[in-house]
């Protein structure tokens, strides 16, 4: 029988969990042919999340959980979440059901077809700022390489062989929605309706967001430096204009001290210019030593009721 992982981070989810889990089974006697596994990651959850998941597992042996030793953040949550699956297959899902399982049964459909990353493309994108539409699908589509396809989100089927390429990937700074279309494989949209959040909130504060916003630039594309080094050039070409008509003007018409303004508009200019590329360039060399550290990406504190030291 083949094994089907359901991948679920949560964080306060514990309003959620007990919705979720009669759906979860309504999938799974739908689809009996196959073996399932729940696979929780606590997200260092404050809540009695980790409580209500304890439970289910001790009526239920499909569901396996993973206790991080404190909030990660999704990204990391969906790492660790990879590390620890077992099955052939892995549904990667949200906790708040804004992610259908109905949709399951039809991935399911794709994958023995062949299929590697079946992933749910929203029609429309249920409850969500206009801040987040503008960074993420406007802005990140535009500077990164690899195309991050629109109205997709982390909901999707992958396929094992995917599941152990994105083991490998272990960088701190997760843009996982990047990594998914990076490693590449055979790919499948399905097309669905993107519901609101059922209960609780959504956990993403404005900050929170504008950082993987800059995540997702800088971990996928060098284009900021690229844009710092344009900007750069035409300076350089543009006051090399500017200081040949002053040389040609004080020729004709003799020394002028006049200027001020303009002159403190270049300076302030500049000087804004060089601190915003001394900034991108930042955010790189931030990275470099983060990455440089080499710390595992997460810890993982519990695996069901066995607790985990550091190598495990
Ligand atoms: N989540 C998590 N760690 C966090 C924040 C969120 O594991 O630090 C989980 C959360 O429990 C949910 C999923 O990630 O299962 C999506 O979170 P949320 O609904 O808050 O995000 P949105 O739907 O607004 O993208
Ligand atoms: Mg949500």
């Amino acid at each position: 029988m083949k094994k089907v992982t359901l991948l679920i981070p949560v964080y306060n989810e514990e309003a959620m969990l007990p919705t979720l889990y009669q759906r979860l089974i309504e999938l799974i006697n739908r689809n009996s042919t196959y073996a399932w596994e729940i696979l929780f990651i606590n997200d260092g959850s404050s809540d009695r999340t980790l409580d209500v998941i304890r439970q289910l597992r001790q009526t239920d042996s499909r569901v396996n959980f993973v206790n991080l030793s404190r909030n990660f953040g999704k990204e990391i949550a969906m790492l660790a979440g990879f590390d620890y699956t077992t099955g052939d297959c892995c549904v990667v899902m949200d906790a708040d059901l804004q992610d259908p399982p109905e949709l399951v049964d039809r991935m399911l459909q794709y994958w023995e077809e062949g299929y590697d990353d079946i992933y749910a493309k929203r029609r429309n994108r249920g409850e969500e700022s206009w801040m987040r539409r503008l960074a993420f699908y406007s802005i990140l589509q535009k500077m990164s390489r690899i195309d991050i396809l629109p109205n997709v989100g982390d909901f999707r089927l992958l396929d094992r062989r995917c599941v152990l390429t994105l083991r490998h990937l272990r960088e701190q700074e997760r843009y996982t929605k990047g990594l998914f279309c990076w490693i590449g494989y055979r790919k499948k949209s399905i097309e669905f309706d993107r519901g609101d959040r059922l209960a609780g909130h959504s956990s993403w504060s404005f900050f929170k967001l504008l950082n993987l916003a800059i995540e997702g630039i800088t971990s996928s594309s060098t284009a900021p430096l690229r844009i710092a080094t344009v900007c750069g050039i035409l300076c350089s070409i543009s006051s090399f204009i500017y200081a040949i008509y002053f040389l040609i003007k004080t020729i004709i018409y003799g020394d002028q001290a006049a200027g001020f303004p303009t002159l403190i508009v270049v300076i302030l200019f500049l000087g804004g210019i060089q601190l915003f590329a001394l900034g991108v360039i930042g955010e790189y060399i931030g990275r470099i030593f983060k990455e440089t550290k080499r710390r595992p990406a997460y810890i993982a504190s519990d695996y069901n009721e066995k607790k985990l030291g550091y190598d495990e």
